[in-house]
């Protein structure tokens, strides 16, 4: 593929922009014309080093966990202003580098700037207690920052997934060393190159690209990082949680799902169709909470296959910086191959409603059909694996109870959905479903103020809200002693 801009995009280590000196490079592809856009380096261990060194001396040497809260505060917020001030910038790079529509990273970068502020908030609210214990003393906790937190992210939501990590870890007074994705690490890099005027002392933030089989395996490795905090699959979560156990790091994983959005046949119909497909089709289906089991009561199951398919033909594929598409290409060739093969499977395992395919309309760029399935078995490979695209597997039940065992068949726990207008029934699902997150009557809205994080093999810790910073603090005890006298033991 042609090099539009034979460029070498920058890393961030030590406050300098800093260009690799590693023979290796990643190609950043254009999705929807399957062309290179710029490369990156895969950074080499000693780049990878020195990013570790520079964050190790900002904790250890560089006051930044003893700057003011106030201080962390307000350099946050100066992050938080200037996202929105490029935001269109970024959700521009955003859309051409990850495929989603152009309207749908919009939303992102506003949710990435109030992410820097809700945390540049938090800043001067962490504090700890006095504790009551049985004696003339003053007993303290106190919190303090874990120290360097390493931090790798996915393609799906790339500046997104760098503000739930960054913004958390800064106000908690930590450092960090963030790999985004080997697919989209433009907007961490235009970041990257904002932080020191936002007033990020050197050190304390570093970006670096690389593989995760290298750069992000050997910062998972490496001695002087205390934290992992990662967003990725189960399987490269389990890779992480292994290594990590060496140097017994505090490790949050944040993996996927195969999350069940349930429907019952009082829900309100039209909310509901539209329900459906939000959940599921929404960032072409690239979230880790997508609503991929979509289980129907069989009162209304053919009713709504039929109308959730109808709806589905609607949806406008196309490029992502067109205002009206509303579904993009997918993010890469690899996720490409593996939603066609995902396609595969379950044409031979369910029903085809719609989709199933690739979209003959597009000479290239990685797009494929939204698809929905029906009559899926919950043991159907489709409806067990996190397959990360647009593809639907619709399943009908009998009664409430038949929900619940099916929603919690499952090896994940991310997420669910219920809708019925009847708020026992969604009372009970929401106490009975093994999950995360439950949505009643909606799907998808995700605020900062709110903890995220899964159940079972979805992962475990929580990002955003107040639990989101706990994950970056340790708790230390104080005690002292009120007796001027000796203790009088011996
Ligand atoms: P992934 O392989 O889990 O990658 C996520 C991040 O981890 C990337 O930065 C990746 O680096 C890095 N990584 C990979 N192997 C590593 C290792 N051994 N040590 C340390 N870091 C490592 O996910 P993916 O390749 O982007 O997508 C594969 C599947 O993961 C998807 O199809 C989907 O099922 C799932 N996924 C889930 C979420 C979610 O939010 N829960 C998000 C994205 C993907 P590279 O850049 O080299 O890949
Ligand atoms: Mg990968």
């Amino acid at each position: 593929m042609p090099v539009t801009q034979s460029k070498l995009e920058p890393m961030l280590i030590d406050g300098e922009l800093t260009e690799s000196t590693s023979a290796s490079r990643i190609p950043v592809y254009d999705p929807s014309t399957e062309e290179v856009i710029v490369e990156v380096a895969d950074a080499s261990t000693a780049e990878v080093d020195a990013a570790i060194a520079a964050a190790r001396r900002a904790f250890d040497e560089g006051g930044w966990p003893q700057t003011t809260a106030q201080e962390r505060g307000r350099i946050l917020f100066r992050i938080a202003d200037k996202i929105r001030a490029e935001a269109a910038v970024l959700a521009e790079l955003e859309s051409r580098n990850s495929g989603k529509p152009i309207v749908e990273a919009e939303f992102d970068m506003a949710d990435a700037a109030t992410c820097f502020e809700y945390y540049g908030g938090l800043a001067t609210k962490i504090s700890g207690t006095v504790n009551p214990v049985p004696d003339n003393a003053l007993s303290l906790s106190m919190k303090e920052p874990v120290g360097v937190a390493g931090q790798i992210i996915p393609w799906n939501y790339p500046l997104l997934m760098a503000a739930w990590k960054l913004a958390p870890a800064l106000a908690a007074g930590c450092t960090c060393v963030l790999k985004p994705a080997e697919q989209t690490p433009l907007t961490a890099l235009k970041l990257a190159g904002w932080l020191g005027k936002c007033g990020v002392p050197p050190g304390v933030v570093n970006i670096v690209t690389g593989l995760g089989e290298t750069a992000g395996a050997h910062i998972v490795a490496h001695p002087q990082v205390d934290k992992i905090a990662f967003t990725g699959s189960a399987a490269v979560g389990k890779i992480i949680m292994k290594s990590a156990a060496d140097t017994l790091k505090r490790v949050t994983l944040e993996l996927g799902g195969k999350s069940p959005n349930i429907f019952f046949a009082d829900a309100d119909f039209e909310a509901a169709i539209d329900g459906a497909l939000f959940g599921v089709f929404i960032n072409q289906g690239e979230v880790c909470s997508a609503g991929s089991r979509i289980l129907v009561e069989r009162s209304i199951y053919p009713k709504f296959v039929d109308a959730m398919t109808e709806k589905a033909r609607a949806i406008k594929l196309g490029p992502p910086l067109d205002r009206a598409t509303k579904m993009g290409p997918l993010v890469s060739r690899e996720q490409f191959e593996r939603v066609r093969q995902y396609q595969a499977i379950g044409r031979s395992e369910a029903k085809v409603a719609i989709g199933g395919g690739q979209p003959k309309s597009f000479a290239r760029g990685y797009y494929v059909e939204p698809t929905i399935f029906y009559d899926v078995d919950n043991s159907a490979r489709i409806a067990r694996e996190e397959i990360f695209g647009p593809v639907a597997a619709v399943i009908p039940f009998d009664k409430e109870s038949d929900a619940v065992r099916i929603a919690n068949d499952s090896p994940f726990g991310l997420a669910a959905a219920v809708w019925s207008r009847d708020i026992y029934r969604a009372l009970r699902m929401v106490r009975a479903i093994r999950a995360g997150i439950v949505w009643v009557n909606h799907m998808q809205p995700t605020y900062v103020e709110a903890p995220w994080g899964g159940y079972k093999q979805s992962g475990f810790g929580r990002e955003l809200g107040v639990h989101g910073i706990d994950e970056y603090l340790e708790t230390k005890q104080v005690h002292i002693n009120l007796n001027e006298q000796p203790i009088g033991w011996y």
